[in-house]
């Protein structure tokens, strides 16, 4: 299959041949690119340009067309950090959510669709046997197309396919499963993530946005731009990734032709959540473990009178036997001398910081 851009390139330029095309094509190519629109009719992302334009030019060059079109006239897009959603959030999200608005956040959040996939899945294609959807366009029937072409089948977990049953017995049929009152793909399925969230209290209160032709505060409307279907992608992504699924799998699983767009995807974990807490926690203890351990090691080998500076020990140990009778103490592993030992370290490294950190 080809890349995306490719395909529709061909269509843009007026020459026929591989050598006849030029810098002015390209600049063509990036304008047609700049103007097309999403399914739901949003101007696609510059980053989405980029990519389409970058696919071509590595075609181009391939072909030995190397150099067309200078750097500086590339599409431009700003990296964004990659954003997800916890799972204590998307948790707490689905305790304000009824059966039909958590079949939607269950379904986006569990099968990694795109807003347009989503609205296009009819149940003929989700097979509850096997526990697997398919995603395919549907050009004839809704003049509808999956983003590259990209058709795919993903698994469905086993919550999500009693949810389904559920929402099939109350809306039975081979029409849409996300259809709206006519029967016609709902192209607002965000609303009713936005609406829940609103519910949850999980807007930020900050941003502002369009609600019955008004202008409204996310804090008291459905409005918050945070809440994106999109973003649950990643989240499905982020939570695979965390559950150290191969990533081969969870690139398939996306419909991604590149490893560099699947690796966009996963987010970082917020710093505040339990389990980043723990991991935090559990990453300090190995320091202070092997610090115990190295005090624990340096106590024996002092008593038995090795190591690398091993008269250096055996004297400093007669020392302490003459001069200190503290130095009778029991050295192996008592907490006392390990605590003395690392005082002794932070001495030598002069590192006033560690001083009080371990106080
Ligand atoms: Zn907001």
């Amino acid at each position: 299959m080809l890349c995306a851009g490719i395909e529709t390139f061909p269509g843009i330029v007026q020459e026929s041949f591989l050598d006849e095309i030029s810098g002015g094509d390209l600049k063509a190519f990036k304008v047609y690119l700049r103007s097309q629109k999403t399914s739901i009719g949003k101007k696609i992302d510059k980053r989405t340009v980029y990519n389409h334009f970058n696919n071509v030019v590595s075609f181009l060059n391939t072909y030995g067309r190397r150099e067309l079109i200078k750097q500086t006239e590339w599409p431009t897009y700003e990296e964004k950090k990659v954003v997800a959603y916890d799972p204590e959030v998307l948790a707490h999200l689905l305790k304000f959510a009824d059966e039909d608005e958590a079949d939607v956040l269950e379904f986006f959040l569990g099968v990694n669709f795109r807003n347009g996939e989503g609205a296009h899945v009819e149940w003929p294609d989700i097979n509850l046997r096997t526990k697997e959807v398919r995603v395919y366009s549907k050009e004839e029937k809704f003049g509808w197309q999956v983003k590259d072409s990209e058709q795919r089948n993903i698994g469905i977990n086993d919550k999500l396919a009693e949810r389904l049953v559920a929402r099939h017995k109350r809306y039975p049929g081979n029409g849409l499963v996300f259809g709206n009152a006519k029967g016609n793909p709902d192209t607002h399925l965000l609303r009713i993530i936005k609406r829940v969230a609103l519910k949850a209290g999980l807007n930020c209160g900050q941003c502002v946005g369009t609600h019955q032709r008004k202008r409204m505060s996310c804090a008291n409307a459905p409005v918050c731009r945070k809440w994106i279907i999109h973003t649950l992608r990643k989240s499905w992504a982020s939570l695979q990734d965390r559950i150290k699924t191969d990533f081969a799998t969870i690139q398939t699983e996306l419909g991604h032709s590149s490893p560099l767009t699947t690796r966009k995807y996963l987010a970082a974990q917020s710093h505040n959540t339990p389990r980043r807490r723990k991991q935090i926690n559990a990453a300090a203890a190995l320091v202070s473990q092997n610090g115990m351990r190295l005090s624990n090691k340096n106590a024996n080998r002092a008593n038995l009178g090795i190591g690398g500076n091993g008269i250096h020990n055996r004297t400093a140990k007669n020392e302490n036997s003459i001069h200190d009778p503290a130095s009778r103490r029991p050295a192996a592993g008592h907490p006392r001398d390990d605590a003395k030992e690392m005082g002794e370290a932070r001495e030598d490294s002069g590192c006033q910081d560690w001083r009080s950190d371990q106080v």
